[in-house]
Parts: C-alpha cells; sequence; structure tokens
C-alpha cells in the first residue's frame, strides 16, 4: 500500500500584472504562462501553492528575505541573482527592448538625450538602461509595476521604456500605444526562482514537474493559449 504524505503548500510570489505571463482575469483570478505553468507543476508533482501577486521587486525581495518560498514573475536568470538565488530549468526566452510612443520620431538611444526614460524598480531591464544611460545622457524615473511605467510613456511624461522583449510584444497586440524600437539586448531566459541554498525540495520538484509538463505537450499547450501556436 501506499502512503500518502500530506500535500505542501509553497507561497509563490508574482508580479501584480505581467501578460501574459501573470495577470488577472476578468473573474478576477491569476492566470497567465507562469501561474499555468506553476500549476500545472504543482499538480504533476503532488504540492500545493498559493500565488501571491505581491509585484515583481517585492515578490524578488519577499524570496530573498524568506517570507517567500519562491518566485515565478518572468524572472530573467542573470549572473547577478545567481549569487543570491538557486533557479529552476530556464523556460522561456526574452531579451530586453526599448518601446516609444506609437507616433514618436525616437528610434535610437541617442534621442534619449537629455529626456525621461520609465524604468521599473529591480528589473533586468532597469539594469540595462541603467548601464547605458550615462553614455546617452537620458533622466529616468521608477514604478513598480509595468502599466504604470507604459502609461508615463503613453501620457508623454516620459519618451520612452525598457521592457522584456515577449512583454512588450504582446502588450502592443493588445492594443498598448507604444511601438518596439530596439533589438532585444542582454538576452537571456527566464527562471523559477528559490533563495540560495533554500527550498531545494521545491526547485527540484519544479525542474521535475517542468521536464513532465514540457513531454506531454501541456506547456505548449499553455503557451499557444496565450501567445497562439508558433512555427
Ligand atoms: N524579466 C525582468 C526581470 O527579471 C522583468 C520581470 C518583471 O517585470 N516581472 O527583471
Amino acid at each position: 500500500s501506499t502512503v500518502t504524505a500530506q500535500a505542501k503548500t509553497y507561497q509563490i510570489g508574482t508580479d501584480v500584472t505581467y501578460p501574459p505571463f501573470e495577470f488577472a482575469n476578468k473573474q478576477n483570478k491569476y492566470v497567465g504562462i507562469d501561474i499555468d505553468i506553476m500549476n500545472a507543476v504543482a499538480k504533476e508533482e503532488g504540492f500545493k501553492v498559493n500565488i501571491k501577486p505581491v509585484g515583481f521587486n517585492a515578490a524578488v525581495q519577499s524570496v530573498q528575505s524568506g517570507q517567500l518560498d519562491g518566485v515565478i514573475a518572468g524572472m530573467t536568470i542573470t549572473p547577478e541573482r545567481k549569487a543570491k538565488f538557486d533557479f529552476g530549468t530556464p523556460y522561456y526566452k526574452t531579451g530586453v527592448v526599448m518601446a516609444v510612443g506609437k507616433n514618436s520620431d525616437i528610434k535610437s538611444f541617442k534621442q534619449l538625450k537629455g529626456k525621461r526614460v520609465a524604468l521599473k524598480t529591480g528589473t533586468a531591464a532597469a539594469d540595462y538602461a541603467n548601464s547605458i544611460k550615462k553614455k546617452y545622457g537620458f533622466k529616468t524615473v521608477t514604478f513598480d509595476d509595468s502599466n504604470n511605467m507604459y502609461e508615463d510613456v503613453t501620457t508623454g511624461n516620459s519618451v520612452a521604456c525598457f521592457e522584456d522583449q515577449p512583454v512588450m510584444q504582446y502588450g502592443i497586440k493588445q492594443g498598448l500605444k507604444l511601438k518596439i524600437v530596439s533589438s532585444p539586448a542582454n538576452t537571456g531566459w527566464y527562471g523559477f526562482a528559490v533563495k540560495k541554498g533554500q527550498n531545494t525540495e521545491l526547485r527540484k520538484k519544479f525542474n521535475q514537474g517542468l521536464k513532465k509538463i514540457q513531454a506531454n505537450g501541456t506547456y505548449d499547450k499553455i503557451v499557444g493559449k496565450y501567445l497562439g501556436n508558433k512555427t
């Protein structure tokens, strides 16, 4: 006979809104590629998750301080973060792009001189923008979530923002009045993260489950549900 262990519940932090990876649907339920992956993996591996949409930076900080067990939030695996977090298997490709207003004439970083650029706190895109800020002479303003950052550009307060390519592309397709004007920089991958040296069992279960849902078609089904089937 089999002994059924009590299913463990893990507290998982995520962004407030980062479509198509996480967002509240019309029923105010959190859905998206990340959320569906997490739920599918949990089901596959027999654990429970409590999804906490606290915002990207807050989720990252909360895992760092041990208040949350893990973060799935379109989080880019970077060398700096690897010093503080253990990442699961990379699951989605990304890169940083610059976006400007739909009718803007700005096409290059050079045209940002003396202008204001909107960034999102604690993100890989903000790190990238800050790394070229001095060279191109622009000013920055930061926001805690992507929507407020986009709005600063669409209202004309800022002339540009820096965001992950898959997220920016999706948002524009959904009607955001922005356009992408640079090719992806600092390309990398999204990964599920736990605090370094902590929650090893959770990370291992995540990897096992991810492998299973990639093999059985669930992963492709999830991505296809939000992005349409790619060729
Ligand atoms: N991929 C970016 C990062 O890891 C942004 C993530 C997000 O805004 N949710 O910093």
